[in-house]
């Protein structure tokens, strides 16, 4: 019998089995697809540099093609309205830099690096069904037929979460319906220096784009609109992407020589929770555990993290036998999604757009939001936690009286297009 299998090799699973062969178990690593795949999920957070530091992988990153990322832009679709988080500007220095990558590319260096590091990882194998019902073992049928045990089980299978959605008492996010469109684009420029490296995403009345500068050369372009919206609009995605970004002024001006590379993809019913993420024998990792809407490009982060966080306790389950740090990752995770749900669902709405995208630099709020575009969401720091109450705390008083920012004219703003 094994002593851990993770199921996925996307960043959850090959953080989570690379970091449980450093702490001395076997682990075997079952992926369906043979890699490099397609994935979406291109930006990167600095909070995420100490961890790819442990897993050796930073003088790969910086030698490979991936785009070094200092910021982020935040723009209204008619340009008027913008501002730029810089981490170099605002963080201790070890977060001053991450980067923007080609998913293909940057899921293959992590699970060749889980290889290299003693995993043994088993491509174009699907696991079909896991049996939890001994709390000592799980045993796992593949799609070849054969079956293995382990100790312990990770699922990191992404939002098809095998075990969550069987154990995981999975939700959807009602005020998330939203469904993403995106493809890569040639000829999209970007501005000198550090800020071409930066995320920037456009804020229009119902939507939002990602624009995303993946290589020296390519642009992940997405367009992320409500569910309904779409299924009212009766246009192929393809067509709602292309005339949205023509109806947009900020899109159609930098988009005007693109060439697109690839097919427009789709992803849909994104946002999720899992209230229950471990078990005596599983844990739920990355995607598998939970997702929230991509605005603050926080889904790698989460799952590399709650990969090194579970890493340990795990541990901790096998050689002793207890739960308390599984129990622990678990609230972690949620008190984490929670934060970021409170940002996210916040961010749907005109005066925290107005707040967040003029901000002033008092009290130290503006370290405080550049924090969390970052990843600095796991921080205990009180003062931390105090200044984005009163973040919050000036959005309510702009809902109220609108003293806090000028006003963003919400009903000029360009709107997702529509037959
Ligand atoms: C529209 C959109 C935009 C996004 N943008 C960003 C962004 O800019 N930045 C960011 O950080 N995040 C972003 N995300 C989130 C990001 O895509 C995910 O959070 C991230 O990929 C999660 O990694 P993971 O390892 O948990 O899962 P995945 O990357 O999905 O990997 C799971 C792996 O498991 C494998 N697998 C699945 N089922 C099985 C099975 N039965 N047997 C064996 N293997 C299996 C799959 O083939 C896959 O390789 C975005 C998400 C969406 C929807």
């Amino acid at each position: 019998m094994r002593e851990v299998i993770v199921i996925g090799g996307g960043p959850a699973g090959s953080t989570a089995a690379t970091l449980m062969t450093q702490r001395g178990f076997d682990v075997l690593l079952v992926e369906r697809e043979r890699f490099p795949r397609f994935q979406i999920g291109e930006s990167l957070l600095p909070y995420n540099n100490d961890l790819l530091n442990r897993l050796g992988v930073v003088p790969k990153l910086e030698r490979g093609e991936f785009f070094p990322k200092y910021g982020a832009e935040f723009v209204t679709g008619d340009g008027e309205v913008g501002y730029t988080f810089r981490f170099d500007r605002n963080l201790p220095e070890a977060y001053h830099r991450t980067f923007q990558v080609k998913r293909a590319d940057f899921d293959l260096l992590l699970l060749r690096n889980a290889a290299a590091q003693g995993v043994e990882v088993r491509e174009e194998t699907a696991v079909t069904s896991v049996h939890l019902d001994d709390p000592d073992r799980a045993v796992l049928q593949l799609a070849t037929g054969e079956s293995v045990e382990s100790r312990f089980v990770i699922d990191a299978s992404g939002h098809g979460s095998i075990i969550g959605q069987r154990y995981g008492e999975k939700s959807e996010i009602a005020e998330l319906k939203k469904v993403a469109f995106f493809a890569h684009y040639r000829n999209v420029p970007r501005p000198e220096g550090r800020d071409a490296g930066n995320t920037v995403i456009v804020v229009l009345r119902d939507a939002w784009f990602w624009l995303i500068p993946i290589t020296a050369e390519l642009m992940s372009v997405g367009l992320v609109v409500d569910r309904d919206h779409f299924l009212k609009c009766g246009m192929p995605p393809e067509a709602l992407l292309e005339r949205t970004i023509c109806a947009t002024p900020f899109m159609a001006e930098r988009m005007k020589n693109a060439e697109r590379v690839t097919q427009v993809y789709a992803r849909k019913d994104f946002s999720y929770a899992m209230k229950r993420m471990v078990g005596p024998n599983f844990a739920l990792v990355g995607d598998a555990a939970g997702f929230i809407d991509p605005i603050f490009s926080t889904g790698v982060f989460m799952a590399m993290k709650g990969a090194d966080v579970v890493a340990t306790a795990v541990e901790r389950r096998l050689r002793a036998g207890s739960m308390r740090l599984l129990r622990k990752y678990e609230r972690a995770v949620n008190g984490a999604l929670h934060r970021y749900f409170r940002f996210i669902s916040n961010f749907y709405r005109r005066e925290f757009l107005e707040v967040f995208m003029q901000p002033q630099n008092k009290f130290g709020l503006l370290p405080a939001i550049v924090g969390v575009l970052a990843g600095n969401i796991f921080t205990k720091s009180i003062p931390d936690r105090l200044r984005l109450e009163l973040f919050f705390a000036l959005i309510r008083i702009q809902r109220r009286s609108g003293v806090i920012a000028p006003r963003i004219e919400w009903e000029r703003l360009p709107a997702a297009a529509s037959m």
